[in-house]
């Protein structure tokens, strides 16, 4: 019997939506075995109510099979039902893959890794947002006060997060006004990805019962702090050890960390138009707001787009379970799936073409001359989104990391968001943008 619980049959889309469609719980069981049908032509929306030209039609369609272990259900409300989702890979009538599922481009991605140098990938999303309240009280930066002024959410967040087994490690204010940042431990695989969506849509969820409005816009103002959704991560050998840490290494980095950093900063340029995927993405990656500005590498440097999280842990095994590198341009208009998978491309063909180290660049990348940039091979990162589409165009190994109909389709969506963007100013494009993320 219907006892009229429902489960969300979820997805994440080109544009970093978690689009759903909903079933009575005790039907998801079947559901696994069958699917859901889905008309394709929603991946093609918009994050407002348009949708990119395409190439489908009203017959083309999916199944859209839920993942078991991909099972969330909150249940901290009295007057309100659980929150109840399963995050699905799309699958066409044979049974494959969906070309353009964007899972199963993460999926890919690790399973390419895998097979070629045995390693997984273990990954953990920073994820910055921003309550969008007029009612609370001016709280500093980073303040006791300012995660006080809204204890009975964050609570609520401490609950629900444990719930939905994302293991939560930090719940602080950030540097901006009313900015606040969830960390989980980090996972293994393809649960990297399914454990960012989980808890962005948990925070959401949250925020909504509480009757607080949050966004996750990677600039909610024109003049505001920007919202990133850095990527920590490392990889991991057949035992279980951390492959990316060796001690006798340059900051600390393994040979196969050093390729796999190499390849993020050859491809970098190329990268943005996976991880910063929007025209208001580029309100916020820029020099000088440690969300970067540059293709570079830094030990420790939070101006780098890629940095070493070194450990000062004196135990050596502490020291190797701990050390993880940081990938900070994505922000959270990106689908986690898209950046797990393009940051693994990136890394693997550093790792095929055995590509030494970058130089580490010791201070702001934007301090430096551009001469003095040019000598350490550093270039400047996209400032714009039809910029970064053109350097994925530009880039023969990138622009073949997704299948051809995928790219077509994701170039449509998002130049169909570039032409929308170019008729509003950029307090337009931040106010649009604040809502529908
Ligand atoms: N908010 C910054 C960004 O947009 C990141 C700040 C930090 O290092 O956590 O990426
Ligand atoms: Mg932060």
């Amino acid at each position: 019997m219907f006892d009229g619980e429902i489960a969300l049959l979820a997805w994440s889309d080109y544009v970093g939506v978690t689009r759903c469609r909903g079933v009575p719980a005790e039907s998801v069981a079947s559901r696994m075995a069958n699917g859901l049908g889905w008309a394709v032509a929603g991946q093609a929306l918009t994050p407002f109510a348009g949708i990119a030209p395409n190439p489908w039609g009203p017959l083309d369609e999916v199944r859209q099979i839920p993942v078991a272990d991909t099972v969330t259900r909150v249940d901290i409300w009295d007057d309100a039902p659980p929150f109840h989702m399963y995050l699905c890979d799309s699958q066409s009538a044979d049974g494959s893959d969906w070309d353009c599922c964007t899972r199963a481009f993460m999926r890919r991605a690790l399973d390419d890794l895998k097979a070629e140098t045995g390693l997984d990938l273990l990954a953990a999303f920073e994820h910055e947002f921003t309550v969008m309240s007029d009612d609370l009280e001016f709280a500093a930066p980073f303040s006791v006060g300012a995660i006080r002024g809204v204890a009975p959410f964050a609570s609520d967040l401490a609950r629900a997060l444990g719930q939905a087994g994302v293991e939560p490690e930090t719940i602080e204010p950030e540097y901006g006004i009313q900015q606040f940042e969830v960390t989980t431990a980090p996972a293994l695989g393809a649960a990297s990805g399914d454990r960012a969506i989980i808890t962005r849509e948990v925070i959401r969820e949250v925020a909504r019962r509480r009757g607080l409005g949050v966004t996750f816009s990677p600039k909610p103002s024109p003049d505001g702090v920007g919202n990133g959704a850095h990527v920590h991560f490392s990889l991991v050998d057949r035992h279980g050890g951390n492959a990316t840490f060796d001690p006798a290494g340059e900051g600390g980095a393994s040979e196969v960390a050093a390729h796999f950093i190499a390849g993020v900063v050859r491809h970098m340029r190329a990268l943005t138009a996976f991880v910063a995927p929007s025209p208001v993405s580029y309100l916020r990656l820029g020099p000088h707001h440690w969300s970067c500005g540059f293709a570079s590498f830094g030990i420790q440097n939070r101006e780098a787009a890629i940095r070493i999280c070194p450990s000062t842990d004196p135990d050596l095994d502490r020291r190797a379970r701990t050390y993880n590198l940081e990938f900070r341009p994505p922000d959270p208009t990106a689908s986690p799936y898209m950046v797990i998978g393009a940051l693994v491309r990136a890394g693997l063909e550093g790792i095929r073409e055995r590509l030494p180290l970058p130089v580490n660049c010791d201070r702001d990348p934007a301090d430096l001359t551009p001469a003095e940039r040019a000598k350490l091979g550093i270039v400047p990162l996209p400032e714009s989104l039809g910029e970064a589409l053109d350097a994925l165009m530009d880039d023969e190994l990138a622009r073949g990391w997704m299948p051809p109909t995928m790219l077509e389709s994701y170039l449509s969506v998002k130049r169909t968001e570039i032409a929308l963007a170019a008729t509003l100013s950029p307090e337009q494009v931040c106010a649009e943008y604040a809502k529908a993320y």
